[in-house]
């Protein structure tokens, strides 16, 4: 890999930083940090003829190849599990301009950058990450319930692969949204924009059932920004000030008077991250119908369920924290598993194994995350 410096500015190889390249915010899983290994170099990515370069070499000499943003998925999607992989830092690779209702953005862009207030779709990890990794790793956030998932608001997205460059536009964006970078290199996306939020005042509402708090959440549905749902060990872990109920509503109003968005994100919608950090228990994730949602009913471990909507539907992303035994329902979005193909849906896969065996057969790009 020696002939990498000869091509681009900055080729890391000490094994300081090389160690930090093979690890990821899926620390937190030991199941996954478990099976990381070391990349034989990094090159740091400074534009799009560095891209297209690398596409060249690769062709040439087939070696596996992650690209990167800032590292702050969970689910091991930038850890190298192959020997020789060669990790690309895009966080070099910088630009944007919002106009029309729309942002356009070269996808290393960080979202601190950006400005949150008008994106229809935030991440807790706003504070840290880039807009590429969001739409390559990422899911839903703050903004879910009213507009939907990552893949419901990028209308484009230009990709460059070892077959060519695609510009792609409509469904075609499920290619390449939540595809962990397994198809290519993400270099612009288009972004839906909503009206800047001003604020968002928080409300709390305690109730003695389950039921009784899935019924008002279904009352405020239409017009909160976020709702999220907690037992009362869950809630009391957050907030152990609060005179929890069993179980509890926490949902966001927009409103001048309220907080700035970047002040409670961290605070309401990372809950999950914050107990197991704190707590070191076992964790994972269930998409649940709101039908279906009564059946999470207990008080023996930490719950929290973030109502969500994807594709027009709504549902909850439910966390489920040192539950001995899973409830028997909905479909799991394993947070243990460094595999797409353990949380992507059925209708959006297809499209995401399609295109991986049209543009990367050979599997160089995140080479083993993806089952085709
Ligand atoms: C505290 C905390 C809270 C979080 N909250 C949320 C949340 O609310 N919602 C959510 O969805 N996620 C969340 N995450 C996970 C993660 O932070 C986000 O998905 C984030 O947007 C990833 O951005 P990143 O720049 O760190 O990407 P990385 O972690 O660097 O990359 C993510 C994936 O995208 C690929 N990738 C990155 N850039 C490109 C590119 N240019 N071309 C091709 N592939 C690329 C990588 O290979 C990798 O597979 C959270 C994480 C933490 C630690």
């Amino acid at each position: 890999m020696d002939f990498l410096s000869k091509y681009f500015k900055e080729v890391i190889t000490s094994i300081e930083l090389l160690e930090k390249y093979s690890t990821d915010y899926s620390y937190i899983s030991p199941i996954i940090s478990s099976m990381r290994k070391l990349p034989k170099a990094v090159i740091k990515i400074k534009s799009e003829e560095d891209v297209k370069k690398v596409i060249e070499l690769m062709n040439e000499y087939h070696f596996p190849v992650i690209v990167r943003g800032k590292g702050t998925n969970t689910l091991g999607a930038t850890i190298p599990i192959k020997e020789n992989t060669v990790i690309l830092d895009v966080t070099s690779l910088k630009g944007f301009e919002k106009s029309k209702g729309y942002l356009l953005a070269y996808s290393g862009t960080e979202f601190n950058e950006l400005g949150i207030n008008d994106l229809p779709v935030i991440p807790t990890s706003f504070y840290m990450a880039t807009i590429g990794g969001f739409v390559e790793g990422g899911s839903l956030g703050f903004g879910s319930l009213k507009n939907g998932a990552v893949w419901d608001n990028v209308t484009e997205a230009e990709v460059y692969t070892l077959k060519g460059k695609y510009t792609l536009t409509g469904n075609e964006v499920y290619s390449i949204a939540q595809s962990a970078g397994t198809t290519g290199i993400l270099t612009r996306i288009k972004f839906r924009l909503v009206k800047n939020r001003k604020g968002v005042e928080i409300e709390k509402q305690k109730f003695n059932s389950l039921s009784e708090a899935i019924n008002f959440s279904l009352k405020v549905i239409d017009y909160a920004e976020f709702i999220s749902i907690r037992n009362y060990p869950m809630a009391k872990e957050i907030e152990p000030g609060e005179n929890w109920g069993k179980w509890n509503v926490i949902y966001g109003i927009e409103s001048d008077k309220g907080f700035q968005l970047k002040d409670i994100i961290t605070t309401f919608a990372g809950a999950y991250f914050t107990v197991v950090n704190k707590t070191g228990l076992y964790y994972n994730s269930l998409d649940i119908s709101l039908d279906e949602l009564e059946k999470i009913d207990t008080q023996d471990c930490y719950i929290s369920a973030e109502l969500s909507k994807s594709s027009i539907k709504y549902f909850s992303h439910t966390y489920f924290i040192g539950c001995n035994k899973l409830p028997n329902v909905g479909k799991m979005f394993n947070l243990h598993s460094y595999k797409i193909n353990d949380r992507v849906e059925e209708r959006r896969l297809k499209y995401i194994i399609n295109f991986k065996r049209k543009v990367d057969a050979e599997d160089l790009f995140n080479s083993g995350k993806l089952d085709f």
